[in-house]
């Protein structure tokens, strides 16, 4: 049986103690929920507003899916972006996925005002394709990232595909012919089956130390209008005219705005006093994935990367419909030494009801079958090496049926806010969210996104 180790948790060291809400509270904004969501809607809203907030996390601050994730930056949607020009349109897509990229530019504020000096690695990410469909999709993807304006993802194709030369003209310039060897090379790996690569800007983040460092940082910074309480979970939430009441146990807080930055798993009760019932669907709207991380050290000789691979359906991953696993690897300090470590990806396997998620769950096997025989013939092949996973770990995400992270007022009573729906990749989706949350608290109107949150009924 394997623990929940995560290798974010393991990097935090804190001393500030737990302050739990023991008294009756006001404030102009109560942020719920203390992920990497909770924290960056907190930095902007203090920086650019002079609102008085208070967060109220049920268990500790960077916990939740923020201390279990791959830890990598990514600007990327679940969805091909095809179906998303298809659902908003091709101006909202493109601006949303331009929203999700500026993020890169948030973090660096953030690392910047708060003076953080954790390891944050930039570099150039690759995606490993196996199937001509997987191409042209990327293909199609880079025709409509030109037309909204946005940089195409370079796209090298293996000399020895069968279909290299006979790709339409419409799509020169978006992909270049290159030797199988180069191919393989970006993927780092020696399995021929790969017949394309394709290169976007990636990053690895401890996204828990990231916020639980902002955290800290707030607190200091703001200490006359800005208070955490920890082990403080919201019961309820009584949405009023121009006011919610939110019931923390034995304790109440009192605000004129709230904003849900709970992954989606509030498993809280919404009360809508000043008009129709919010709560039934909004429950049931965001389907619960888990999923499962294992990682190991090896020696530190190889630049930070990550690396997403596509199979073809094969021996050994039968039972997966469409196998993709990615990887990440970063420098790391375990042990009072500095060593790589690589993060595995995979498997995932929804959950029915997202309240069964049991955080300290012990998987019986530590790493899975599919995982291990994935690293073993794809990245890290020498047959005489035992790996041993230091760390293994699993998370819940929230997906909402679009596949798109929901970002601002509530339709049915704008006092209450949301920045949530995880999605898979969330990091930077949860930062920007932060941004366009401050920006509606300052009371400036916002023209339509994909992220606006629509009526549930
Ligand atoms: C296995 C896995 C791998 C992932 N890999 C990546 C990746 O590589 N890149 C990427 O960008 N994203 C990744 N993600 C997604 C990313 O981690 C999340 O999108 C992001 O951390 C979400 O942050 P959050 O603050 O919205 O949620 P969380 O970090 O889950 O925070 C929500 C918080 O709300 C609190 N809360 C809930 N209900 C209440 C309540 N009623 N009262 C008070 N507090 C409450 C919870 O305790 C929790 O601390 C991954 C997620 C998982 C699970």
């Amino acid at each position: 049986m394997s623990k929940n180790y995560s290798p974010w948790i393991h990097q935090i060291s804190r001393t500030r103690p737990i302050v739990a809400l023991h008294s009756d509270i006001e404030a102009d904004v109560a942020i719920v929920g203390g992920g990497i969501a909770g924290i960056s809607t907190a930095f902007f809203a203090l920086r650019d507003t002079d609102k008085s907030i208070v967060l109220l996390e049920a268990g500790k601050i960077a916990h939740g899916a923020t201390g279990h994730n791959a830890g990598q930056v990514a600007s990327y949607f679940e969805r091909p972006f095809h179906e998303l020009v298809e659902e908003f349109g091709a101006v909202l897509a493109t601006e949303g996925q331009r929203d999700i990229e500026l993020a890169w530019e948030l973090i660096d504020q953030i690392y910047t005002e708060a003076g953080l000096d954790i390891y944050f690695s930039r570099f150039i990410g690759y995606d490993g394709f196996s199937t001509f469909d997987q191409v042209m999709d990327h293909l199609k993807k880079n025709i409509l990232r030109a037309a909204g304006g946005l940089k195409p993802e370079m796209l090298y194709i293996s000399e020895d595909a069968d279909f290299g030369k006979n790709i339409s003209e419409k799509y020169a310039g978006f992909y270049t012919l290159v030797p199988h060897k180069e191919v393989l090379d970006r993927l780092e790996t020696g399995k021929s089956g790969f017949i394309a690569v394709s290169e976007q800007p990636r990053g690895v983040l401890n996204s828990a130390l990231f916020t639980e460092e902002v955290a800290q940082y707030l607190l200091k910074k703001y200490a006359g209008r800005f208070s955490i309480f920890e082990n403080s979970k919201v019961h309820k939430v009584v949405l009023k005219d121009d006011h919610a009441l939110l019931d923390v146990g034995t304790c109440s807080a009192t605000v004129r705005r709230v904003v849900l930055c709970t992954n989606g798993f509030e498993n809280l009760e919404i009360f809508n006093a000043a008009g129709l019932g919010i709560d039934t669907r909004f429950h049931h709207d965001i389907n619960g994935v888990v999923g499962r991380m294992s990682g190991y050290i090896e020696t530190m000789n190889k630049s930070p990367i990550a690396i997403s691979y596509y199979l073809t359906p094969q021996p050994g991953f039968d039972d997966m419909e469409d196998p993709y696993f990615y990887l990440t690897r970063r420098a790391y300090e375990y042990n009072h030494g500095r060593h790589n470590l690589i993060c595995l990806g995979g498997p995932q396997h929804a959950i029915p009801d997202r309240e069964e998620y049991v955080f300290e769950y012990e998987y019986k096997d530590e790493v899975s079958k599919e995982t291990d025989s994935f690293v073993k013939s794809l990245y890290d092949i020498d047959p005489n090496k035992k790996i041993e996973y230091i760390f293994s770990w699993h998370g819940l995400m929230g997906y909402t049926p679009n596949g798109v992270r929901r970002v601002g007022p509530e339709p049915l009573n704008p006092v209450l806010m949301y920045n949530l729906g995880c999605n898979g990749v969330g990091i930077l989706p949860s930062i920007y969210g932060g941004k366009r949350i401050s920006r509606i608290l300052n009371g400036e109107k916002l023209s339509p996104s994909i992220f606006d949150p629509h009526d549930q009924r």
